[in-house]
């Protein structure tokens, strides 16, 4: 069957890894059933043949206007699709969308008209914020890593920059890969426009890892692996926690001044 894909090499190099990133996502138990999301801005990979390609679908209303979506592209997991189907075929458990130039409505335009995830309001109100600032984030991860949500049930860690600074300090390279640290968003409704808001909000303050309490990460980077790759030094440094406290003791955690020279190495962001 013809695809999208056939001979557009840097499109399928972004598809290729949001497939190879669900395969992970799977192997580490953070996706049960269809649990999670991806959604990647794919603009900059549409050439005029795809901006040509008529919808395969009607046309979906995305339930509010985001400005800055105009002409956009972007490949969405489907709506009750698994991460372990989608790593095998990303075409069949996930689509390319158009968004019309309404800004509030999308077609389907290949391969399959596989509807997107459920999700996609939130996720594309992400986008539209990441685009109307300037950023280069085309990627937007939801997942639900086990000991980092395994954390966000106890209150204490849920206050402001608590759980960052204990896992910024587990191991030296957390801090390095995962520099802005992890924004907490206490519970909401999932799919809700108030958690999608909040997300933004603490997005905009300067989180790359959103943890959404008792359910989930939302993270946004440059490319899917990118995202993924911030989400896992996290989820390890939680881990590292875990196994310290399984052994008996409270980890010491490197100290202040250890993390201030990371920071000044490293030039890290404050
Ligand atoms: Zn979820």
């Amino acid at each position: 069957m013809k695809s999208i894909l056939d001979n557009r090499n840097e499109l399928k190099h972004v598809v290729d890894n949001v497939a190879e990133v669900a395969s992970y996502l799977w192997q580490k138990g953070w996706a049960e059933r269809n649990g999670g999301n991806i959604t990647v801005n794919i603009t900059e990979q549409i050439d005029d043949a795809v901006r040509q390609l008529p919808a395969i679908s009607s046309i979906y209303q995305i339930g509010t206007t985001l400005p800055h979506l105009r002409g956009c592209y972007f490949y969405c997991k489907g709506t009750n699709m698994r991460m372990r189907d989608l790593a095998r075929w990303p075409m069949d458990n996930g689509s390319v969308i158009r968004i019309l130039d309404d800004c509030a409505s999308y077609v389907i335009i290949a391969d399959k008209p596989v509807k997107p995830t459920s999700e996609l309001p939130s996720h594309l109100a992400v986008h539209n914020y990441l685009l109307g600032k300037g950023s280069h984030y085309r990627a937007s991860l939801h997942t639900h890593p086990i000991e980092l949500v395994a954390l966000t049930h106890n209150k204490l860690f849920m206050e402001k920059d608590v759980a960052t600074h204990i896992l910024w300090s587990m191991i030296p390279e957390t801090k390095a890969f995962c520099p802005r640290g992890l924004g907490m968003v206490p519970y909401m409704l999932p799919s809700s426009v108030e958690l999608a808001d909040a997300t933004i909000r603490t997005i905009d303050d300067d989180y790359d890892v959103v943890m959404w309490e008792k359910h989930g990460v939302f993270a946004v980077d440059s490319d899917i692996m990118s995202a993924f790759d911030q989400v896992d030094v996290l989820n390890k440094a939680a881990l590292i926690y875990i196994a310290a406290k399984n052994m008996g003791f409270e980890p010491d955690g490197m100290t202040d001044a250890q993390m201030r020279e990371i920071s000044e190495v490293f030039g890290l962001p404050k």
